[in-house]
């Protein structure tokens, strides 16, 4: 029976694709949409190296040289590259995209992905290939040939970039752009396909780090003092605060058409202080921008990664290597985020805000 049902099956296939031929409408590529003009979308910048998987090509360039690297690039040019930490991110990117298509077909407020990438222009063909091979919609390339990025991203009004390349990241930070390290993940867990979810840590994430300096400097308990005395006054926006709007911006175009529960993007507040003596702050604070989380995780100092276990978010921003290490243990694709005194100090074994 099941034989049959095969050769059936083969046969339709074949009739298609003859009439196909017949027609001269080639099966693919698919008609892509118009990307959106930069200053109209919510664009993301990441680097091959955090879209692809190029560990082993990369131990080539740094042990055999630029040439080595480009010769073997050019050689396994229709190898497609195997998906990084930031592709089931941008993929989900593309499901949200999708969904807004249908509800504002004439709208340009959609996510844009730009490909940052210092790679020659022989390695740029393998990238295209693997763009096309994974069916990504990736229009833009900056190919900065070892330049630094940072032009050109301000020039695409760039909201998030994402790099392996933490020298980058920091030069970005520094100027006001919101970024994050990202690494290959020692382990994966499934993402949903059709909601993205973006998990942030509040202090020196969203958040300045004021704060979390008082906490280094001075304790916990100077700490628990200090946000109970400020508990009314909102902290300074950190460094991942304008990419939490941009969400909220696109979350509001589908409540707008009646997809609150169901929206597609689902935003978490997952930090380490607790509820009780130092979580209200941070929720005023979130209120005074005009903005909000779907969810706000007070975990009172206990570890992240389990937590974001259940959550399952496509990434998830700290500027703790702790947590992100944490985090990567149990499946999380985590980014890190070099902003505040936790760059400049040795990190504590608990209870890190
Ligand atoms: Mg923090």
């Amino acid at each position: 029976m099941n034989k049959i049902n095969h050769q059936q099956t083969a046969n339709n296939v074949e009739t298609q694709s003859v009439e196909r031929m017949k027609a001269k409408d080639p099966p693919t590529p698919s008609k892509k949409p118009k990307s959106p003009k930069p200053q109209n979308a919510v664009t993301i910048a990441v680097s091959s190296r955090a879209l692809f998987n190029m560990e082993f090509e990369q131990q080539i360039f740094e042990q055999k040289g630029m040439e080595e690297y480009l010769k073997y690039q050019l050689d396994h040019e229709t190898e497609p590259f195997a998906p990084g930490p930031a592709f089931p991110f941008i993929k989900a990117l593309e499901s949200v995209n999708e969904q807004l298509r249908n509800l504002y077909p004439d709208s340009e407020e959609l996510f844009d992905v730009v490909l940052m990438t210092n790679n020659h222009a022989h390695a740029g063909i393998r990238l295209i290939n693997s763009i096309n091979h994974h069916n990504l919609f990736v229009e833009r390339f900056c190919m900065t040939g070892g330049n630094s990025p940072i032009g050109y991203l301000k020039a695409y009004h760039t909201n998030l970039y994402l790099s392996a390349d933490s020298s980058k990241v920091r030069e970005a930070i520094e100027e006001g752009i919101a970024a994050a390290t990202m690494f290959s993940a020692e382990k994966v867990t499934q993402v949903s396909e059709t909601q993205l979810r973006v998990a942030f840590d509040g202090d020196a994430v969203l958040f300045s780090d004021e704060s979390e300096r008082i906490y280094k400097t001075q304790g916990l308990e100077k700490f628990f003092e200090h946000e109970k005395t400020y508990e009314n006054k909102p902290l300074d926006h950190g460094p991942l605060k304008g990419f939490l709007e941009a969400l909220g911006k696109l979350q509001r175009k589908f409540y707008a058409k009646g997809h609150r529960i169901d929206c597609p993007i689902r935003t978490y507040l997952v930090t380490a202080r607790s509820a009780a003596s130092s979580g209200s702050r941070a929720l005023k604070t979130l209120r005074a921008w005009g903005l909000e989380t779907d969810e706000a995780l007070f975990l009172a100092g206990a570890p992240k990664g389990p937590m974001l276990a259940k959550i399952k978010p496509h990434i998830f921003f700290d500027d703790q290597m702790f947590h992100i290490e944490g985090a990567a243990e149990l499946g999380t694709v985590a980014a890190h985020v070099p902003y505040g005194i936790a760059q400049k100090m040795p990190p504590k074994k608990t209870k890190d805000i």
